[in-house]
C-alpha cells in the first residue's frame, strides 16, 4: 500500500484513539487533536482558542504541579521522557484519568527545537478499578496478599495489601521485595505448621490455611492464612488469599479448651479429661508396653466436714487437698477431681510399688495438715485410697475404675485412712 507518511501516522493515532498534544515550551502555544477533546467530551471549536492555559484549566491543580515538575525534570536531560498520570476535567464536571506521554522534539542532528508533542490515553476505566480494588483492600478485616511458588519451600508474595503496616508495622512493599521479614516475627515454633501448609499448598494447588503466631508490639498474636489458587492469564499458578488476626477467637477457643478440661473448684484435671487420659495411656500400655499406675482417694467422712462446718468449709477442703495433690505430684502425673470429693491420679512409667508410696506419702501428708473451720479451730482430714498398675488383663477404662473403686471401698470397710493395693486388699481378706 503506497500512503503517505502522514497518513499513516494518523492512521496510527486514530487506531490508538489517542489524544494527541503539541507544546511550545517558549510561546504557550498548543495544537490538540480532535479526539483530545473528545476523550473529555468536548469539541475542539468548543474549547477555542486553545493554549497552555486550557491545559492549566482543565488539570486539576495537584496533578499540573507534579506534571510540571516532571517536564523539567525531562528538559533538564534527567529523564528521557516525560509521563505523568493526571486527573483532567470534563465537560460535564466529572474527572477522567488521563496517561499522559511526551518529550522534546529534536533536530535530525539532535538540536532540540522548542516543541514537546505526546499523547493523552483515558485509563478511567483501569484507574476506577485499581482504586476500587484499593478502597476494599483497605477496608477488609485483614491483610491480602498473592504469591507464587516455586518449590514447596520457595514463595514469594507479588503483593501485600498496605495494612500490613497497620497490622504489625511492616511496609507491604518491603515484604513484596524479600518476604523474610515477615518470617523474621514470625514465632518459630510454627514454622513446622507453616511449612507444612506451604507443602500442601504446593502439592494440593487447592485453598489452604494456617495459623501461626506473629510478634505485635513483643506480644504474641495469633494470625490464620488462607489462600486459593487460581491461574493467571498466561498459565502460571498464583496464590489470592487474607491474612487475619485471629487472636481473639484463638483465647476463646483456649479458654474453652481449658473449661471443658477443668475441675472449677479445685482447678485440677475434671472426669472428661481423665477418663480420656486414662483410655490414652492404655492405648500406650497396649501398643508400646508403658506401664503406669494409678492412685484413687477419697475424703474419708466428707459428709461429717460438710454438716459440721458447712459446705464452703468442705469446698475450702477440697481445694486444699487439691493444691498438696499438685503440689507433691511431677509434672507428667495427671491429677484431677473425678467428682463429690473423691480423686485421681495416673502415675505414667511408675510401677505399683512406687505409686503405693507416693499415695500414701500423700494420705500421711493430709492427715498431718491442719485444716481451719470459720472459726479457725483446727480439724483432721483423711484419706483412703486404693493404688493398682495396669495390667494385661484390664478390659477397659471402665474396667480399670471399677477395680480401683473396689480397692477404696476395701480401704473404706477396713477403717479409712489407708491405702490398699490387690496384695493388701487379699491380705486383708485372709486376716
Ligand atoms: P466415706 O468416708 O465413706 O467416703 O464417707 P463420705 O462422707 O466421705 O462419703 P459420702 O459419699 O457419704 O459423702 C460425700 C459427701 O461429699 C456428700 C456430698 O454432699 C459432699 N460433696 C460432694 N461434692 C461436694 C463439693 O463439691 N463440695 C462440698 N462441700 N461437698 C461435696
Ligand atoms: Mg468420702
Ligand atoms: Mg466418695
Amino acid at each position: 500500500m503506497n500512503l503517505s507518511h502522514e497518513l499513516r501516522l494518523q492512521a496510527i493515532i486514530d487506531g490508538t484513539r489517542a489524544g494527541t498534544w503539541e507544546w511550545n515550551v517558549k510561546t504557550g502555544e498548543v495544537i490538540f487533536n480532535e479526539r483530545w477533546a473528545s476523550m473529555l467530551g468536548f469539541t475542539l471549536e468548543e474549547i477555542q482558542p486553545l493554549s497552555i492555559e486550557t491545559w492549566n484549566r482543565l488539570c486539576h491543580p495537584d496533578d499540573l504541579k507534579q506534571s510540571y515538575m516532571l517536564i523539567s525534570q525531562h528538559l533538564d536531560n534527567q529523564v528521557p521522557f516525560y509521563e505523568c498520570l493526571c486527573r483532567v476535567r470534563r465537560k460535564d464536571g466529572s474527572w477522567c484519568w488521563i496517561q499522559d506521554r511526551g518529550m522534546l522534539v529534536k533536530e535530525p542532528d539532535g538540536t532540540p527545537t522548542d516543541w514537546m508533542m505526546g499523547t493523552h490515553i483515558d485509563v478511567s476505566i483501569e484507574q476506577e478499578s485499581q482504586q476500587h480494588f484499593a478502597h476494599l483492600a483497605a477496608s477488609v478485616p485483614g491483610i491480602l496478599f498473592s504469591f507464587e511458588m516455586d518449590s514447596p519451600v520457595e514463595f514469594r508474595f507479588n503483593y501485600v495489601s498496605e495494612r500490613s503496616y497497620a497490622y504489625f508495622g511492616l511496609d507491604c512493599r518491603a515484604i513484596e521485595a524479600d518476604a523474610s521479614v515477615l518470617l523474621d516475627i514470625i514465632y518459630p515454633a510454627d514454622f513446622t505448621d507453616i511449612k507444612a501448609a506451604l507443602k500442601t499448598c504446593y502439592r494440593s494447588k487447592s485453598e489452604t490455611s494456617c495459623q501461626f503466631r506473629i510478634a505485635v508490639d513483643g506480644a504474641e498474636q495469633w494470625f490464620q492464612a488462607v489462600a486459593r489458587p487460581i491461574r493467571d492469564p498466561f498459565g502460571k499458578l498464583v496464590w489470592h488469599g487474607m491474612l487475619t488476626n485471629i487472636d481473639d477467637q484463638k483465647q476463646l477457643e483456649n479458654t474453652l479448651a481449658y473449661l471443658s478440661v477443668t475441675d472449677e473448684l479445685t482447678g485440677l484435671f475434671n472426669r472428661r479429661y481423665l477418663t480420656r487420659a486414662l483410655g490414652d495411656s492404655m492405648k500406650l500400655y497396649r501398643r508400646y508396653k508403658t506401664p503406669f499406675s494409678l492412685i484413687s482417694l477419697d475424703i474419708d467422712h466428707f459428709k461429717r466436714i460438710n454438716d459440721s462446718y458447712g459446705h464452703l468449709v468442705g469446698d475450702r477442703v477440697l481445694s486444699k487437698i487439691g493444691k498438696l495433690m499438685k503440689n507433691r505430684l511431677r509434672v507428667t502425673d495427671i491429677v484431677g477431681r473425678m467428682g463429690g470429693e473423691e480423686f485421681l491420679v495416673i502415675l505414667p512409667n511408675t510401677s505399683e510399688e512406687e505409686a503405693i508410696q507416693i499415695a500414701d506419702n500423700f494420705r500421711q501428708v493430709v492427715n498431718q495438715t491442719e485444716f481451719l473451720n470459720e472459726d479457725y479451730i483446727p480439724f483432721v482430714v483423711a484419706v483412703s485410697g486404693g493404688v493398682l498398675e495396669m495390667t494385661d488383663d484390664v478390659t477397659s477404662v471402665e474396667d480399670l475404675l471399677k477395680r480401683s473403686d473396689r480397692l477404696l471401698y476395701e480401704a473404706k470397710e477396713s477403717g479409712r485412712n489407708m491405702i490398699l493395693n490387690k496384695q493388701s486388699h487379699r491380705k486383708s481378706q485372709c486376716r
